[in-house]
C-alpha cells in the first residue's frame, strides 16, 4: 500500500435495478467518459447505451449458463486497465455499497494505490417497495427495514451464519421489515427459521424483476412463502419482504395494475 494519494480512479457504479431510466445523471456521465467497462450480470442491457461507443464492454456476470468471472480477476483486471490509464467503470446492479463486494474491491483497489469512487443506484430491494406501492417504514407497523441476504445460510469459513430465529425476534419486538436479497432458493429454510420466532401470518411478498416491465409478485403469509413461491414459479432475481408494513397494502389491485401478474391473497390465510 503507498501513502502517496491516488493519481488514478476506478469508478464503481450502481446501474439500478433493472428500468434503465432509474440510473443517475452521474451514472450516465460516469459511463460516456469511461474507457472500460465491466458489467455485471443484474445490469440492464439498455443502461450500455449510454456507454461511450470507443468503450471496451467486459461482462463478468455468471448468468446463462456462463461461469462467473473469478473475484481476483475482476479486481486485478480493474486495477490494471487504471494504471493503464484507462478511465475505468465497474458497473452493478442496484447500488454497488450493497452486497456488491464493493468492500473487497475497495480494498484491493486501495492495495494497488489505485482510488475508487462511487456512484449510488437504486437498490432493488426499494424497487421492490415500489412495485408494491409500500412504504417500508410506517409510523403503526415499521421502524425501519434490515437488508439482508438469504444466501449465506452455510457457514463462511470465519463468518457465524445468520441466525435468522433471532432476527426474526428482533424484527418483530422492534417493527423492523425484512428486506432479503438472494432469498429465493432457500426460501423454505428461511420460512421455518422465522417460523420460530415470528408469527404464522407475518405478511410477505416477492418481488421478481422488480422495475422491470416483466416485474411480478406474490403475496401471501410467512406459513406459504415457499408454497407461494414455488407456485408461482418465482426465480431470481427476486426481493422477499417480511413484516406487518405489508399489512399497509390495501388497494391490491393497484399492485395488480402496475405487475404483469401477481399469485395472491388466496394462500394469504393459515
Ligand atoms: N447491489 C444489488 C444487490 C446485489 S445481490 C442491489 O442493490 O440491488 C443480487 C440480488 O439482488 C438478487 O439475487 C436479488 O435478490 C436482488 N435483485 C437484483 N435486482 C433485482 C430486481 N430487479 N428485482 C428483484 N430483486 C433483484
Amino acid at each position: 500500500m503507498t501513502n502517496a494519494p491516488p493519481s488514478v480512479f476506478v469508478t464503481l457504479v450502481g446501474a439500478g435495478p433493472g428500468d434503465p431510466e432509474l440510473l443517475t445523471l452521474k451514472a450516465v456521465k460516469a459511463l460516456q467518459q469511461a474507457t472500460v467497462i465491466l458489467v455485471d450480470d443484474l445490469v440492464h442491457p439498455d443502461v450500455l447505451q449510454h456507454a461511450n461507443a470507443h468503450a471496451r464492454v467486459v461482462h463478468v456476470g455468471k448468468r446463462g449458463g456462463c461461469q462467473s468471472t473469478p473475484q481476483a480477476f475482476i479486481e486485478k483486471l480493474m486495477a490494471q486497465e487504471a494504471l493503464a490509464g484507462e478511465s475505468v467503470v465497474r458497473l452493478k446492479g442496484g447500488d454497488p455499497l450493497l452486497l456488491g463486494r464493493a468492500g473487497e474491491e475497495v480494498a484491493y483497489l486501495h492495495s494497488q494505490g489505485v482510488g475508487v469512487n462511487i456512484v449510488n443506484g437504486v437498490t432493488s430491494g426499494l424497487a421492490a417497495a415500489n412495485t408494491l406501492g409500500l412504504s417500508l417504514t410506517h409510523r403503526a407497523y415499521s421502524h425501519g427495514a434490515v437488508m439482508i441476504t438469504g444466501h449465506s445460510l452455510a457457514p463462511h469459513a470465519d463468518v457465524a451464519p445468520i441466525d435468522w430465529e433471532m432476527l426474526g425476534r428482533t424484527a418483530h419486538a422492534c417493527r423492523l421489515t425484512l428486506v432479503i436479497y438472494m432469498g429465493v432458493t432457500s426460501a423454505e429454510t428461511l420460512q421455518n427459521a422465522l417460523l420460530k420466532s415470528m408469527p404464522n401470518d407475518t405478511p410477505v411478498a416477492v418481488v421478481q424483476n422488480a422495475s422491470g416491465p416483466d416485474q411480478r409478485c406474490v403475496m401471501g403469509s410467512l406459513s406459504v412463502l415457499h408454497i407461494l413461491i414455488q407456485d408461482a414459479g418465482i426465480k431470481s432475481p427476486a426481493i422477499i419482504l417480511v413484516g406487518d408494513v405489508l399489512k399497509t397494502i390495501t388497494d391490491y389491485n393497484s399492485v395488480i395494475n402496475d405487475s404483469q401478474e401477481i399469485y395472491s391473497m388466496a394462500r394469504a390465510a393459515t
